[in-house]
């Protein structure tokens, strides 16, 4: 391989399934059925705007059909391509089955620079889109779910879970026809920082781990560890954000569009990311060093390193020189096959992206389940719980002869409402999953890394599943 060649998203994705896949025994071709794009449909619609009509561009990826509906998100962007939607459709199959959630992976994306239109006009697009995919049977709470993702957010959630409302009027279920919505029109709380979460949710549990923490030379806590951040979307603020207010994480560099800022003493993330809001850079931040070539940050000492924007952001040209002892992988797919095989060499210790940005898929399994069921989580039980924390509450008064101190108290009679729940059910699903991945691992010598580990566990789950409906 010369300099200015690179493996492409999708290959590197096939790259790591074809080698997990081969330290598994699989009746002959089914691993190929496994890693094999089901179905992609492109789709090309005229909308009418200010200036006259318009043609996009859109896909639908379908990676697999052994459960449904299949399950991922939408990404507007101006250069996305076929490939790029197929490689997230099989990672969504592939995490999907790593954290335990019923579904199939898909992925779409719509050709466009969201920030050249008005809101009206991005009503428009999206409802058109919405109307393409339902009409090939591709949106529908029992078939296939998008979710946000790179460009789109909760508004564009809610205008598809309406279009798609207005389309079939009798479905009890529309509202489940997509994830990510508002919680005032179908969503669940936590849903926006759910992918984040997930994160901080993944690097608590890599560090009660005392093995894999001495695997990555690390020790101790989370507390005061360098941490340095790609990219300050919604995943990147979220999980730095969680990191650093509730495990006292150092945020020491945020690389951003316009160049990255640098503090070895700590940025305050809000902070950063009020300034990023009101300057549209980061930029000018005071008291940090900027550095206009942002990227060369990413090679800068620290302890873990949140990779959070693209992928392919680290390859075999850069790849050598990251000085993280850990990777955490929020965005998907932010290092090529290469660098991957670079980095596992030199021992860096690599936290999947199949495994810990799945939060997200997680919350939009919950916020589903929520729209199926018709019924906010903890409305039933809620107020049993505080009826019982009281009964719980005498019979100590009584026992030690005194009033309890007010936190306790209120500790003590506080139900669970749905957020708590929703980061229940995630921490619950991160850390199962974190140990399932360290059991594939430590259970097969041919098993060199946990990115190989968390994908010879999905391709388990999921041969299972086709072995049993003899597909
Ligand atoms: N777009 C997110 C992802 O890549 C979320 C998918 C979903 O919630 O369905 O995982």
């Amino acid at each position: 391989m010369n300099n200015t060649e690179t493996t492409t998203f999708l290959e590197s994705v096939d790259l790591c399934f074809n080698k997990a896949a081969d330290a598994l025994k699989l009746p002959k071709g089914l691993a190929r059925q496994i890693r094999t794009c089901n179905a992609i449909c492109e789709m090309k619609f005229g909308v009418e705007l200010e200036g006259g009509y318009e043609i996009f561009t859109g896909w639908r990826a379908t990676h697999s059909e052994h459960a449904l509906p299949a399950k991922g998100g939408l990404r507007y962007a101006p250069f996305v391509d076929q490939q790029e939607v197929e490689a997230l459709a099989a990672l969504m199959t592939y995490k999907c089955a790593i954290v335990n959630v019923p579904y199939a992976g898909s992925k779409g994306a719509l050709k466009i620079n969201p920030k050249k239109y008005s809101i009206d006009e991005l009503e428009h697009i999206t409802r058109r889109f919405a109307q393409e995919l339902d009409k090939r049977g591709l949106l529908g709470p029992g078939l296939n779910v998008p979710a946000p993702d790179m460009g789109t957010g909760q508004r564009m959630m809610s205008w598809i879970a309406d279009e798609y409302q207005q389309l079939h009027p009798s479905d009890i279920n529309a509202r489940g026809c997509v994830t990510g919505k508002p919680v005032h029109f179908g969503g669940v709380a936590g849903r926006i920082e759910a992918t984040g979460r997930g994160v901080q949710y993944g690097l608590q549990e890599l560090f009660r781990n005392a093995d894999d923490l001495a695997l990555a030379k690390l020790s101790g806590t989370l507390e005061g560890k360098k941490i340095i951040v790609q990219g300050l979307g919604n995943v990147g603020y979220h999980a730095c954000k969680f990191l650093q207010e509730e495990d006292g994480a150092n945020i020491i560099a945020i690389l951003e569009r316009d160049g990255a800022i640098l503090n070895e003493n700590g940025l305050n993330v809000e902070d950063v990311s009020n300034y990023k809001k009101e300057h549209g850079k980061v930029e000018g931040f005071p008291e940090a060093q900027f550095f206009k070539n942002g990227k060369q940050l990413l090679e800068h000492p620290c302890d873990i390193l949140i990779p959070a924007a693209m992928e392919g952001v680290i390859d075999h040209l850069n790849a050598e020189r990251i000085q993280a002892k850990v990777i955490a992988e929020a965005a998907n797919g932010p290092l090529t096959y290469e660098a991957d095989r670079i980095l596992c060499d030199k021992g860096t210790f690599i936290i999947p992206d199949a495994y810990l940005n799945a939060g997200g898929v997680t919350v939009s399994y919950f916020e589903w389940l929520k729209n199926l069921s018709h019924v906010r989580f903890g409305r039933m039980d809620r107020r049993l719980a505080e009826t019982q924390g009281q009964k719980i509450i005498d019979a100590i008064e009584r026992g030690i002869g005194k009033e309890l101190d007010d936190q306790s108290r209120k500790e003590l009679l506080t139900g669970p409402d749905e957020i708590s729940l929703v980061r229940s059910g995630l921490e619950d699903t991160m850390r199962e999953s974190y140990g399932e991945i360290k059991e594939q691992f430590l259970g097969n010598e041919k098993i060199t890394d946990r990115r190989m580990a968390a994908y010879a566990l999905a391709i388990r789950k999921i041969a299972d599943i086709y072995e049993s409906m003899h597909l």
